[in-house]
């Protein structure tokens, strides 16, 4: 990754350097930094690091796809899942467990390359959770980087109503939550729909965006202008390394370092709190009751 102009006033050698006690790269070593995963965690480690101006290098041990790879439906199940045993190759690696079964990102990009856009602010509950709440004032800590994250992931409501909201507003209200129906808050350039424009978001810096379809496929990867495998093994040296291998791969790559040797100080507790993200279903049939499409949309339009 290419160092970008810098927007932080923590350079290196600055007093952030200091505070993580960093080793610049100096002779011998091939990064500054290096980042363990590209997905929403890596890219955003390895950006704010290269804008820093530190050298940094990129691990993924996933392929790179391009628009025309992503499955059609969720039923091309070569193209959507990742385990290559049973010939997947797709962007949802599916690791199984005596209990429980994980989908997760797999492919430069992570997650990303096929969720379901929707990115909320946490709730107030979720900062006055015990395991946090006595470190900081989260809610206002947090908002000025919430506001540049959702400046970067271009953040808008969703706009239109289809009939598949209709029929989740209805249920809300059948079930006696019906305050909690709202649009949801994507990272989707709406635009006018299939058009290419320049840049949106970022001044000409950024990639053309394609206006949305709305055929509902961010799960399975966009293949509308939204958003390679190297076998032979190499080593690189670094000053500090970032593990963003996702909630399993980060694990995964931790417990190897404790229990291999490589890294025997990592703490036990590494594994006593983990969070990881659920998605809600959404409607799987193409018509609702009254006969009307509800595919035509978002993934995901209201919650
Ligand atoms: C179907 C689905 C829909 C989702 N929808 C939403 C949504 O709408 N909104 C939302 O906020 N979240 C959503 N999520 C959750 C979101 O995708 C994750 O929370 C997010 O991707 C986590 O980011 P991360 O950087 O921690 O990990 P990831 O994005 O998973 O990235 C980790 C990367 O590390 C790589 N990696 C793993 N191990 C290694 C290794 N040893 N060496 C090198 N690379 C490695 C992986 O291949 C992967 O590319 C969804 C998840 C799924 C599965």
């Amino acid at each position: 990754m290419r160092p970008g102009p810098s927007t932080d006033p923590d350079t290196p050698g600055g007093e952030a350097e200091k505070v993580a006690g960093v080793v610049r790269a100096g002779v011998g070593r091939d990064f500054d930094w290096l980042v363990i995963g590209s997905g929403f965690g890596g890219s955003v480690a390895a950006l704010r690091l290269a804008e820093k101006g530190y050298r940094v290098g990129i691990l993924e041990c996933g392929k790179r796809f391009a628009d025309d790879d992503f499955a059609k439906s969720a039923w091309r199940l070569r193209r959507y899942f990742w385990m290559p045993r049973f010939g997947l190759r797709g962007i949802f690696r599916l690791t199984a467990f005596k209990d429980i079964f994980i989908v997760s990102g797999n492919g430069v990009g992570g997650g990303s390359l096929g969720y379901a856009n929707t990115l909320y602010r946490a709730q107030p509950a979720f900062f006055t959770n015990p395991q946090w709440a006595g470190l900081a004032e989260w809610d206002s800590e947090l908002r000025p980087h919430y506001d540049t994250a959702e400046r970067m992931l271009g953040v808008a409501d969703y706009e239109g109503a289809t009939p598949a909201d209709a029929l989740l507003k209805a249920y809300g209200e059948q079930i006696g939550v019906g305050e909690t129906y709202k649009q949801t808050r994507v990272g989707i350039f709406f635009g006018e729909a299939g058009e290419q424009v320049e840049d949106p978001y970022f001044g000409g810096d950024g990639p053309a965006r394609t206006g949305c379809v709305r055929c509902a496929g961010c799960m399975i990867g966009c293949r509308y202008g939204g958003a390679w495998l190297r076998k032979r093994r190499r080593t690189f040296t670094a000053g500090g390394v970032v593990v963003a291998a996702g909630a399993l791969g980060t694990n995964q790559l931790l417990a190897r370092c404790k229990h291999g040797g490589a890294l025997p100080m990592i703490s036990p507790n590494r594994w006593r709190f983990r969070r990881a993200s659920i998605p809600t279903p959404t409607p799987t049939s193409r018509l609702s009751p009254t006969g009307e499409t509800v595919t035509r949309s978002a993934a995901c339009s209201r919650r």
